[in-house]
């Protein structure tokens, strides 16, 4: 099976490095084509000038992109293209409501969808080590687990159609609970003065120690925050989580808190940053 990655970001670069070492790359699509043009050269694979070509050509289309919108106009035009049987995987973080969209738009030409949303960062796409959740068809999923593997450490199918982002909504308000409670300890952990590259040592090995913390804990306390996760991205991902609360009458506390930070952080100009900036606002005199 030969498959092609649409989308070269921070985390679509790990993936198809991946998919290209364990030999089921044919080429890459990135919007900004030198992007491409770079990384085909560096993967040994062929640089698609068009996301049409790509759809032609693969038995599988994988997709990590921004946004819901992204995604749904990116399908469409691999509908236009694509041969019946073609199986479409898209790794991105979008609503369910957007999955059920795009499996029900490919669908009419006989091409399958999964939604296969992950965990794991930029350091898990790179090292393939990411945390899958596919929500589709089974079956289809049993077909392309080799090249799943090849980027993942586990997958984990979830249910029909939409069950992938369902659950990665659950992941992301948990990690918005986990950016406020490890940015406002290692705040106050500085007023302490402490040596707080060992207080994240020491932490990392007990019961509070997590991804977060061991991944972005040392470098938010230097006040670097280069993505990573970029905050207008998870202010993307718990809009969609908000809109899914509603729809069952909850309201969210934690959720609602770091929204409203995100949009005080993009606000001042920091969308583009790592969601470790969250550290800016807790260094504020409240
Ligand atoms: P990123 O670095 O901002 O990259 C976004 C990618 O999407 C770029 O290749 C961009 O192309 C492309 N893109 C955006 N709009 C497009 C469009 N309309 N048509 C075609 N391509 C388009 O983002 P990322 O961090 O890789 O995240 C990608 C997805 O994975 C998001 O849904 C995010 O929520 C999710 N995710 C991210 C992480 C993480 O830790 N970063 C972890 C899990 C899941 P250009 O190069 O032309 O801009």
């Amino acid at each position: 099976m030969q498959a092609g990655m649409i989308g070269l970001g921070a985390m679509g670069i790990g993936m198809a490095s991946n998919l290209a070492r364990a030999g089921f790359l044919q080429g890459v699509y990135n919007r900004t084509q030198d992007k491409a043009e770079k990384w085909a050269k560096t993967l040994a694979c062929h640089h698609y000038v068009n996301i049409s070509e790509l759809a032609a050509d693969c038995d599988v289309v994988f997709l990590c992109i921004s946004t819901d919108t992204d995604v749904l106009s990116v399908v469409e035009q691999i509908q236009q293209a694509a041969k019946p049987g073609t199986i479409v995987v898209d790794m991105s973080t979008v609503s369910v409501k957007t999955a059920r969209k795009a499996a029900a738009v490919l669908a009419k030409k006989q091409i399958s969808f999964l939604d296969a949303p992950v965990s794991g960062g930029v350091e898990g796409a790179k090292n393939a080590k990411l945390m899958m959740m596919v929500g589709g068809d089974e079956d289809v999923l049993d077909k392309v687990k080799p090249l799943l593997m090849a980027m993942s450490q586990r997958i984990a199918y979830m249910g029909p159609t939409g069950s992938g982002q369902a659950t990665k909504a659950v992941n992301q308000i948990m990690a918005a609970g986990i950016n406020q409670a490890v940015t406002e300890a290692l705040s106050f952990g500085q007023t302490q003065g402490l040596d707080m590259d060992k207080v994240i040592d020491v932490i990392s090995g007990g019961a509070a120690g997590n991804w977060f913390l061991q991944h972005r804990g040392p470098t938010m306390i230097k006040n670097s925050f280069k993505p990573g996760f970029k905050v207008a991205l998870h202010h993307k991902d718990l809009t969609i989580c908000r809109q899914m609360a509603k729809q069952q009458e909850l309201t969210l506390p934690l959720l609602e808190k770091t929204l409203q930070d995100y949009q005080d952080l993009i606000a001042q100009g920091f969308g583009e940053e790592d969601i470790s900036a969250l550290y800016r606002l807790q260094q504020k005199p409240k």
